[in-house]
C-alpha cells in the first residue's frame, strides 16, 4: 500500500496534480471537497449540512468528513493506495487518519506539499470561479478567507507529518508540466530509497 497525501492551499493545484499521479501511479483518488460537492448536488442531508460552511470559507466538522473516508477505506480494500486529497485538514483529522489507517494495517507514506505564492493563490482562484461555478471561489474574501484558515488551522498538519518524517516539500509554481515532472521525481525517489524495506 502506497498512501499519499497531496498538501497545499487552497489552489496549489492538489487536484491537478492529484489526476497525473493516478494516471502514472494507480491511486485511488479521495476528495474530500469533491465528494461534500457531490452530496450538495444531490441535496442529501449531510450535502445541505455542508454547504453552509463551505459558502463561507469555512471547515465543515471534522465528525463529517472522518465518516466520509472512514467509508471509502471500507469500500475499496483492494486498491494499490489511496491519494488524500483536502484531507486531512487540521491536526485532528491527521490523527484521526493516521488511527484509521493503522486499523487497516498501512500507514501513511509521504505527505507531498505544493509550495505556491498566496497573490498566485488568489489568482488561480479567481480565474478558476470564472468557468468551475464553485460557490467558494467567486469572491476574493471568501478565497482570502479559505487561505487564512489553511495558514491557521491545516498547516499545523504539515508539522505533524513533518515529526513522522514524511514531508517532502515541491515547488508548485510554473506549468502543469513541470510541476508533475518535479512531483514525479519526489514520489519516484520514496519509491526507489523505500523499495528494498
Ligand atoms: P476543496 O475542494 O478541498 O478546496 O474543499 C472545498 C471546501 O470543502 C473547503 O473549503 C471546506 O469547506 C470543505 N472541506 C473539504 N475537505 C474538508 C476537510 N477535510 N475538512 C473540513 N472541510 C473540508
Amino acid at each position: 500500500m502506497f498512501n499519499i497525501i497531496i498538501f497545499g492551499a487552497p489552489g496549489a493545484g492538489k487536484g491537478t496534480q492529484s489526476e497525473r499521479i493516478i494516471e502514472r501511479y494507480g491511486l485511488r483518488h479521495l476528495s474530500t471537497g469533491s465528494m461534500l460537492r457531490e452530496a450538495i448536488e444531490a441535496q442529501t442531508p449531510m450535502g445541505i449540512e455542508a454547504q453552509r460552511y463551505i459558502d463561507q470559507g469555512h471547515l465543515v466538522p471534522d465528525a463529517l468528513v472522518i465518516d466520509l473516508i472512514a467509508r471509502e477505506l471500507e469500500t475499496h480494500p483492494d486498491v494499490p493506495g489511496y491519494i488524500f486529497d483536502g484531507f486531512p485538514r487540521n491536526v485532528a483529522q491527521a490523527q484521526a487518519l493516521d488511527v484509521m489507517l493503522q486499523n487497516h494495517g498501512y500507514p501513511v507514506s509521504m505527505l507531498l506539499a505544493l509550495e505556491v505564492e498566496e497573490d498566485e493563490l488568489v489568482a488561480r482562484l479567481l480565474n478558476r470561479g470564472l468557468t468551475s461555478n464553485r460557490s467558494d471561489d467567486q469572491s476574493e474574501d471568501i478565497i482570502r478567507n479559505r487561505i487564512e484558515v489553511y495558514e491557521r488551522t491545516t498547516l499545523p498538519v504539515m508539522d505533524h507529518y513533518r515529526q513522522q518524517g514524511k514531508y517532502h516539500g515541491v515547488a508548485g509554481m510554473g506549468s502543469i508540466d513541470d510541476i508533475a515532472n518535479r512531483v514525479a521525481q519526489t514520489i519516484d525517489a520514496y519509491i526507489n530509497v523505500n523499495k528494498n524495506r
